[in-house]
């Protein structure tokens, strides 16, 4: 399921519509709730206040018209024409005095009057008999009443019917004797008592009073039937809800004492009722005002709103298909309209884009490929076309082409970018870069571009097949050092050997002489033709430096034994300064460091032919850790260097003058081997010369200080006594050279050894098989047939002998020297074989093999 398949969808206008009626609903409903409850609250407050006030207000009415009533009975009882009427019991005299008391003021006239003493009525006003009370029931009345002058209510049956009255006696007294003449009673007939009922209606200024005794509705100002039911007026009085007729009771007092009357009052209350309901009814109209502007709006956005965006929408789909070049014809709404000139620019700027990449693809020289992530080629651009369609390439180009590069579209598809896809088609070679086009986090294409690499395919078959090719001559001039190295290094062996040899035998001194140049003369041809070995080496990159524990010292000893005998015979004075202690230990390649001062030194001592040559050695140590810098300075007061010279000097082949050749000889390569070995040992090399004044060379070297150790690497003939051996060692020499076998045989059996000589490896197995004892084998590496390497392997694996073998290598390749140990040698010499080398050997063996515990066999 896509996004926009998750929502329902709305159109803007409803939703607007929809979220304006739902506020404003809200707020109506909140508005009326809270109108509602105040209203409830406020009239029901007012409807008790006004019963309350109604209800006060019949009270005091009520107190009112009884106070009138006893301030008048009270002024009548003193006044001496009715105490004199009364004592003469004169009925006219009294008569016409309550006639005149009633007519100075009728508004407090009682309903009926009567005067009793203790056993008889004395007088009666005829007004009692006239509401059905007959004069012995007010006698009866009269007795029946407590003493004091409070009001009674009281209820008597009459030919009527019951009658509620209300009375109230005082005693008539005589002023001159003090005596009680009798009580004057005064009683209201409350049934029917309009006037009573009347003057409280005016008072409480309500619509209706009624006066209810017990449970009998007494006394009315109206007669309508409706509301003369005690039940619908005590539930109406009851309640404070705002209903047509607002009825309240009171329960009257008097004196503060109750009593079974009750004054119900009704007041009209329509009016309010319908100000309510007028009020219920606008909020019904405003609530459909609402809703009829929120259907107007609806439909005015519908209409304003839903159109703008309709033809926002419509422009887009158009733009989008790209029906035709559409151009936004703006919206009269601020947003829309922005939106729409938004996307323009966007639609714009993406058929800008389309077109180049259309460019791209049309007119692109390389061939394009567009796939789809099944593997189906969907488009192809013009170049591809040409290329694989028609005419370069045969029929089946094409499906070669799509053949191969199905496997990489579907690796493609799953994610991979896959680059340098190599595809020969006929003769054309094409190299593709295959990536996925990821729209959606889904990757929808493949587009896949070659590119013609024939051409450089086939530059780089040749530089490979030249690469081949200088390789294989470096191999051959390799080779052909080897060889030259061992055709030139065996007759100098044989030469400088008898020499030696010779030399230990003359007397002559003049001989010895002759001899000793000789020997020198070797001696030089060997260090010319290990220089030239040296550089060849260092050329081809298989220089390898060497390190191990030295003595530096010994250096500076040897430099001063050497070369002082040399100076001291051109009369130039040799200063050799060593700022070192006795040992210093390094670890470093004391071979080459002799070779860098050596050759440095001896061009000193031959270029200057008076004054001095001064070799200071120094190690620069750094304050913390072992590492320190060697410092050599030689310096001469030679022939110097012209200035033109100082910057090549250091190149192979180069001499300061032509002539330097021919007066001091040389080859010119000492000092490129030199800067070579410092280069490679990091270290640094500098020259400061002024021609006519001498030359100062300073090599800064980096050296590894080994404070605590004592080593010596010098070596000293072990003496040939020393050196014999108990038994006579039965040696098997291989050797092709004769001359190299006739030094090497010398030198053996100068130390009192039978050697057993063979030519080649075959002759040396043969000899070894036919069980003849042997001590020690020495085995040269390049023989004819079958090699020293290949002999050694075959003496110790087929033949499983343990003699010890100690190899002759002419070539002095390191590699030789591991191959020859790995077979199972167990020492190996470098040709020319010197006789302190071979005493050397022969020390070792005698340590290894000789001891007690490990005597060979
Ligand atoms: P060479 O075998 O010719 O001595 P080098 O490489 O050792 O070869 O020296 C190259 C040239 O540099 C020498 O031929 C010489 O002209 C010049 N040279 C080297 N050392 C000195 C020196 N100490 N004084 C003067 N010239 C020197």
């Amino acid at each position: 399921m896509t996004k926009t398949q998750k929502y329902s969808r709305r159109r803007l206008a409803s939703l607007i519509t929809r979220s304006i009626f739902i506020t404003i609903s809200v707020l109506t409903v909140i508005v009326l709730l809270q109108n509602y409850q105040v209203n409830q609250q406020v009239v029901a407050q007012e409807a008790a206040r006004s019963k309350l006030q109604t209800s006060s207000l019949v009270q005091q009415i009520f107190n009112y018209r009884l106070q009138s009533l006893e301030i008048q009975q009270d002024s009548y009882s003193r006044n001496l024409s009715l105490t004199s009427a009364l004592m003469s019991l004169n009925a006219s005299d009294i008569d016409a005095f309550f006639n005149g008391v009633d007519q100075v003021s009728p508004a407090v006239t009682p309903d009926f009057r009567f005067i009793i003493d203790d056993e008889e009525l004395l007088w009666e006003d005829a007004n009692a008999q006239f509401y059905g009370i007959e004069p012995q029931a007010l006698l009866e009345i009269g007795h029946n009443m407590s003493m004091g002058t409070n009001w009674h209510v009281e209820e008597v049956s009459s030919m009527m019917g019951p009658r509620y009255l209300l009375l109230r006696r005082t005693p008539v007294i005589d002023l001159d004797s003090g005596e009680v003449l009798g009580y004057i009673h005064i009683g209201l007939v409350l049934n029917s008592n309009f006037s009573l009922v009347s003057s409280l209606l005016k008072g409480a200024n309500v619509d209706h009073i009624l006066l209810a005794a017990k449970s009998n509705i007494i006394a009315a100002t109206t007669k309508t039937d409706d509301f003369r039911h005690l039940k619908w007026l005590d539930e109406y009085a009851s309640v404070l809800k705002n209903h047509e007729y607002m009825v309240s009771r009171t329960d009257l007092t008097i004196n503060g004492n109750p009593t079974f009357l009750s004054v119900y009052t009704i007041q009209n209350n329509a009016h309010i009722v319908t100000m309510m309901r007028s009020h219920y009814m606008w909020v019904i109209i405003a609530l459909v005002c609402i809703l009829l502007i929120a259907l107007f709006s609806r439909h005015w956005l519908g209409q304003r709103v839903s159109k703008e965006l309709l033809r926002l929408t419509k422009y887009t789909t158009v733009a989008a298909e790209k029906q035709k070049d559409s151009e936004f014809c703006g919206s009269s709404i601020e947003e829309f309209h922005q939106i729409g000139e938004s996307f323009q620019t966007a639609f714009q700027r993406l058929k800008e884009q389309e077109k180049l990449f259309v460019d791209l693809f049309n007119y692109s020289l390389s061939p394009i490929t567009l796939w789809d992530n099944k593997g189906k080629l969907i488009e192809m651009n013009p170049a591809a076309e040409r290329s694989f369609k028609t005419g370069n390439l045969d029929d089946n180009g094409f499906s070669i082409l799509v053949e191969k590069l199905i496997p990489q579209i579907h690796m493609c598809a799953h994610g991979a970018t896959i680059t340098g896809v190599t595809i020969p088609i006929g003769e054309t070679t094409y190299r593709w870069n295959l990536s996925p086009i990821i729209i959606d986090n889904e990757i929808r294409n493949i587009i896949a571009q070659g590119q013609d690499v024939t051409s450089f395919i086939e530059a780089q078959r040749q530089s490979a097949l030249a690469r081949e090719e200088a390789e294989e001559s470096a191999r051959v001039r390799a080779d052909f050092l080897a060889k030259m190295s061992h055709e030139l290094r065996t007759p100098l062996n044989g030469i400088l050997g008898i020499s030696q040899l010779l030399r230990d035998k003359m007397v002559d001194p003049n001989t010895k002489e002759h001899i000793d140049i000789l020997c020198h003369s070797g001696e030089h041809l060997l260090a010319v033709l290990n220089d030239i070995l040296d550089f060849s080496k260092i050329e081809q990159g298989k220089f390898q430096i060497q390190c191990a524990d030295f003595n530096l010292t010994e250096l500076v000893t040897t430099v001063d034994k050497i070369y002082r005998p040399l100076c001291d015979e051109k009369s130039v004075a040799l200063d050799v300064v060593s700022k070192l202690d006795d040992p210093f230990i390094v670890f470093s390649d004391q071979v080459r460091i002799n070779q860098i001062l050596f050759n440095l030194v001896s061009n000193a001592v031959k270029f200057t032919s008076k004054g001095q040559v001064r070799v200071v050695i120094e190690c620069i140590e750094e304050p913390d850790g072992n590492d320190a810098t060697l410092h050599i300075a030689v310096k001469d007061s030679g022939i110097g260097i012209d200035y033109s010279r100082q910057e090549t000097i250091f190149e192979p082949f180069v001499q300061a003058e032509s002539t330097t050749t021919r007066e001091y000889g040389g080859s010119g390569l000492g000092l490129a081997i030199v800067k070579s070995l410092v280069d490679l040992m990091n270290g640094h090399i500098s020259l400061q010369s002024r021609p006519g004044h001498g030359a100062t060379f300073d090599v800064l070297i980096p050296v590894e200080v080994k404070p605590d150790k004592q080593t010596s690497n010098s070596y000293n003939l072990v003496s040939e006594p020393a050196l014999m051996f108990d038994d006579e060692l039965q040696v098997l020499l291989v050797e092709d050279n004769h001359t190299n076998a006739f030094i090497a045989k010398a030198f053996c059996e100068k130390y009192g050894m039978k050697v057993h000589w063979v030519q080649d490896g075959y002759n040396a197995i043969d000899f070894l098989k036919r069980d003849t004892h042997i001590d020690l084998i020495l085995m040269d590496n390049q023989l004819p047939q079958l090699g020293g390497i290949e002999t050694t392997k075959i003496i110790r694996e087929d033949l499983g002998l343990s003699v010890p073998i100690y190899a002759c290598t002419a070539d002095g390749m390191q590699d030789t020297k591991r191959a020859f140990l790995a077979v199972g040698a167990d020492y190996v010499l470098v040709k020319p074989i010197k006789e302190v080398a071979l005493n050397q050997a022969f020390v070792h063996y005698k340590h290894t093999f000789l001891s007690s515990e490990n005597r060979a066999h």
